[in-house]
């Protein structure tokens, strides 16, 4: 019978991997929690017009990269291909904006039927930050202080640069598109077929475009910091300050406008030359209009969105990840005896107490029989620092055979009642 396989561009993570995984999520939460952010948990599935509403109908997103379908009520519901949508649900939901600033994050898997490649899958996982309430520009620099002492801790700044740039307010941003429209309407036959089609649908992504030939059309196109908005103005200039002098540097980058509808003011995006196409890790902006556009209060956000396949293929390209990730064990249980179930009995038994009495110790208690020569190969393939044998002789004088597994000494023969005195002593040499 054909054996099933995972779904294409949805990977599994193996014991090796989640290790590293566990240390990236590690890092981010206690750096998010330095910055007093709550974590917030929300489902995998919404409804439809959530994304609809929120991302915006003529965004790559919808228009084709969303896992839609009909659950058996014929309800149209959808696998989240992001979280700010859903986190704005959440917060609405249960009147966390009202009257309240809120700093939160959250972590997941995200869907989005695209071509899978290097950086880039089919279920991929964000961990994701966004500030309520708090207007300023201060609070934009702080997401941007964050991400930077995040890579900072984890070694990768020096291969991230920072890019941001300002959409101005909805007004600005409004005309910008109008004289940009009328500026690549004039010379639509120099434009690829995607962006002759974005011309009508949403000709800020036209900015974006990675074919050179409409890069260089671009170079004498409106620019859209000539449309700013005087508030967005100094919104901006007051950002860029607030990254001077915090010592962390930046590129603005004009022609940076985000994929999704709801940004305004304040976009940026962290990118490598690491890892070829898929160089953003980390992107995300103020989005002061989404609140009211799904039904809220008028209220003010912004917020971000990391990607950890692309921040794992960084910190591997790099080899930043920490040499002593834990292994499965510290500590392994070798049992075998004339009486093997006398002999189970008692590793069973030393395996709880270890545990108990020493908390945060990995004990593996080898199950399943075989020699003391196979059983103790395991105990060495486990990384474990020390074995516990317990044979016949060890059995009837209730004793133990402290064995080093990594050249740390010789081994002892212990009362059973001094072990974890004695272990507790040797784990921490
Ligand atoms: P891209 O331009 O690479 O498609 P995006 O603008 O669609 O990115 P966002 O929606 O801003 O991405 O998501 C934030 C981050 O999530 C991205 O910077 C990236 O690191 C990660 N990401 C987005 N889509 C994928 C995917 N399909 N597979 C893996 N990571 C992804
Ligand atoms: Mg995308």
């Amino acid at each position: 019978m054909k054996k099933i396989q995972a779904i294409r561009g949805m990977n599994d993570l193996l014991p090796e991997q989640s290790a590293r995984w566990q240390y990236l999520e590690k890092t981010v939460a206690d750096c998010v929690a330095s910055y007093g952010y709550q974590e917030i948990r929300f489902p995998i599935v919404e409804s439809t017009d959530l994304f609809k509403r929120s991302i915006g109908e003529v965004t790559d997103i919808v228009e084709k990269e969303m896992y839609t379908f009909d659950d058996r009520n014929g309800d149209s519901i959808t696998l989240r291909p992001e979280g700010t949508a859903s986190c704005v649900r959440a917060c609405e939901q249960h009147g966390l904006l009202y009257n309240q600033t809120q700093r939160l994050w959250y972590t997941g898997p995200m869907f989005r039927y695209e071509r899978p490649q290097k950086g880039r899958l089919r279920q991929f996982h964000q961990i994701g930050v966004e500030a309520y309430g708090m207007p300023g520009p201060d609070i934009d620099a702080e997401l941007l202080l964050l991400t930077a002492s995040l890579w900072r801790q984890m070694g990768i700044l020096d291969a991230l640069t920072l890019e941001i740039n300002s959409l101005g307010s909805n007004a600005a941003r409004e005309s910008f598109k109008a004289a940009l429209v009328d500026y690549l309407s004039e010379r639509k036959d120099q434009l690829d077929e995607d962006s002759q089609r974005r011309l009508d649908s949403n000709p800020l992504r036209i900015l974006d475009s990675k074919n050179p030939d409409t890069q260089k059309l671009l170079d004498a196109a409106p620019s859209l910091s000539d449309y700013l908005d005087d508030e967005s103005r100094a919104h901006f200039e007051q950002v860029q300050r607030l990254l001077t002098e915090a010592g962390v540097p930046f590129k603005v980058n004009p022609r940076l406008v985000r994929g999704l509808d709801y940004y305004s003011k304040t976009v940026f995006e962290w990118v490598t030359d690491k890892l070829g196409a898929q160089g953003t890790v980390c992107a995300g902006g103020r989005y002061d209009g989404l609140i009211e556009q799904l039904g809220g209060k008028p209220n003010t956000a912004v917020g971000f969105a990391m990607g950890v396949e692309r921040l794992i293929l960084l910190l591997e390209a790099l080899d930043k990840f920490p040499t002593s990730l834990p292994n499965a064990a510290d500590i392994y249980i070798v049992a075998a005896s004339n009486d093997a179930n006398a002999a189970q009995c008692a590793a069973a038994n030393m395996a709880e107490r270890v545990r108990a009495e020493l908390p945060g110790c990995r004990v593996v208690n080898h199950c399943g029989g075989g020699s003391f020569k196979s059983q103790l190969k395991k105990a060495d393939r486990s990384g474990a620092a020390f074995a516990l044998i317990l044979g016949d002789q060890e059995l009837e004088q209730a004793k133990v055979l402290m064995k080093p597994l990594r050249g740390q000494g010789e081994q002892q023969l212990l009362e059973q009642a001094d072990l974890v005195s004695s272990l507790s002593n040797a784990l921490e040499d």
